[in-house]
């Protein structure tokens, strides 16, 4: 079919920082044509990435396969599911979402009349990371596309398969006056932050998204910061544990643990902590058959050397106890999901956010227990996952905590929310989130437009000066 690449070899591992300027002018000047005004237009491209996904999933597998050896199961449920989702929704919803809002005026204003328009930012700038290759880079663009926006998109230099073949897909599949994709790392992406741009979408750790932040500043450029946090997991004493179970070890080895929204620690109660590990027991013995070398084919391996160095460091300088898991191998960069018992607060597992198959398990005495520590530590996180069969027990502790999203008795599927905000608060994230309505509302400008008659200027002239005494009584 007509999307279908060959190969990305033509994309550079980098790309030559002189082409930068030129291809963020190129994408600008695609904005001022106004084309993207046209939501058929708009349509069309969204049409086109679909297909373009579509016609080459094989390669996406391969190329994911290369770079972190993420299953096509997984990546079809965490990455392709998603893509093709969004972009039904948009194509299906643009003429509402794009449509003037009617507001109503006060009776004084009468017969005026109120508008909020959605204009698109113009040239909008996103930045991906290499755990979702394909989703993190592609929904962002899916978002800015629908709201009429031009799009340069950096991707992660960390997985540069997927990283190129993904510009590849979308170079083939739109207008190039309108999307450019760059590949490459600190150089690019510090070049690419010196242009203005309007609004900026970045996905991945606070330290770059602090350095984006600052960049965008100069620029008084809107950003959006997707980052990540520690973010814990409660299983109280009303949860049913062996679903708790089934599903922290299911969120945890997802992508070896390389998920923003990833379990991060667990604050169980004492009381039910010794079942809670015997059914952890059973369920790995399920999931993991054998833990021999064909069970562990189709499970994510650690990024890079970096990260798997300091993932093992962790573990490593843990004083807790692994109860399952454990295993690595650093020429193959596995490291099998592992539940380390008996943490305390200082331990090493509990510094930065593990961004890698380990979990710890702080035992607490009570939910209060379980509030107050998060509340003191890590505050903020992405994501808080509470294990509990109590609808008040529930609204408490969301009540009485912050968190980008929660999950109740599930971890990660909020993520695939389709009408929800996908994003932080305080250090795990800034901008309100995007995803479906709320992607097409962070990439558009709110624009009031009030409208007033020309026949009621009579009414009006109480406002004009000078402003006698006269007027004061009237
Ligand atoms: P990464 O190393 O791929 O970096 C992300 C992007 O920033 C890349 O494109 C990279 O080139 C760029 N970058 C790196 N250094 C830079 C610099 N000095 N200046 C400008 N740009 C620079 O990804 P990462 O940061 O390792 O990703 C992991 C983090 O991302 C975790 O903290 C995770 O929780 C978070 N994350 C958040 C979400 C979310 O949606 N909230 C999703 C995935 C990951």
């Amino acid at each position: 079919s007509s999307f279908k690449v060959s190969s990305f070899e033509d994309i550079p591992i980098e790309t030559p920082i002189e082409d930068i300027p030129i291809k963020v002018e190129r994408v600008r000047n695609g904005f001022k044509s106004h084309k993207t005004q046209n939501l058929e237009f708009r349509k069309g491209q969204l049409r086109n990435i679909y297909y373009a996904i579509l016609d080459n999933l094989d390669l996406l597998y391969a190329s994911i396969q290369l770079d972190l050896n993420k299953s096509q199961l997984e990546t079809d449920l965490t990455e392709i599911a998603f893509i093709f989702k969004e972009i039904t929704y948009f194509i299906e919803n643009l003429d509402k979402l794009a449509k003037p809002e009617s507001i109503g005026v006060e009776v004084i204003m009468k017969p005026a009349t109120g508008h909020i328009y959605k204009n698109p930012y113009g040239t909008v700038l996103v930045i991906s990371p290499w755990n979702y290759p394909i989703v993190l880079a592609v929904s962002p663009v899916i978002a800015a596309i629908a709201a009429g926006n031009s799009v340069v998109l950096k991707c992660s230099e960390l997985c540069p398969n997927t990283s190129r073949l993904v510009i590849k897909i979308l170079n083939t599949a739109l207008d190039s006056e309108i999307f450019t994709g760059v590949t490459g790392a600190i150089p690019q992406s510090t070049v690419l932050l010196k242009e203005k741009f309007d609004k900026i979408l970045y996905t991945g750790n606070s330290t770059v998204g602090r350095i984006v932040s600052r960049a965008a500043a100069e620029h008084l450029t809107p950003v959006l910061l997707e980052l990540g946090g520690k973010s814990p997991v409660i299983i109280t004493k009303n949860a049913d544990l062996k679903l708790a179970a089934r599903r922290v070890l299911w969120g945890k080895q997802v992508n070896a643990g390389q998920t923003c929204v990833a379990p991060d620690y667990i604050l169980v109660d004492a009381a039910i902590k010794p079942k809670f590990i015997a059914e952890l027991k059973k369920v790995y013995e399920e999931y993991f058959p054998d833990n021999d070398k064909e069970t562990w084919t189709s499970y994510s391996r650690i990024i890079n050397e970096r990260h798997f160095d300091r993932v093992t460091g962790i573990l490593k300088k843990s004083e807790g106890t692994v109860i399952v898991g454990g295993i690595s191998d650093p020429h193959s960069k596995l490291i099998t999901p592992t539940f380390i018992d008996k943490i305390k607060p200082s331990d090493a597992l509990m510094e930065d956010e593990l961004f890698g198959p380990l979990i710890g398990i702080i035992t607490v005495t009570s939910t209060q227990e379980a509030i107050d520590f998060i509340c003191n530590e890590h505050d903020t996180p992405l994501a808080i996952y509470i294990f509990s069969n109590n609808f008040k027990e529930q609204e408490e502790i969301i009540a009485k905590t912050r968190s980008g999203g929660v999950g109740i008795n599930d971890p990660l599927m909020h993520v695939a929310l389709l009408n929800a905000p996908f994003g932080g608060v305080g250090e795990s994230g800034t901008g309100g989130g995007y995803h479906g309505k709320f992607g097409f509302d962070a990439f558009s400008h709110s624009r009031t437009v009030f409208s007033q008659s020309s026949l009621v200027e009579r009414l009006l002239t109480i406002r004009y000066p000078p402003y006698l005494p006269w007027k004061q009584d009237t």
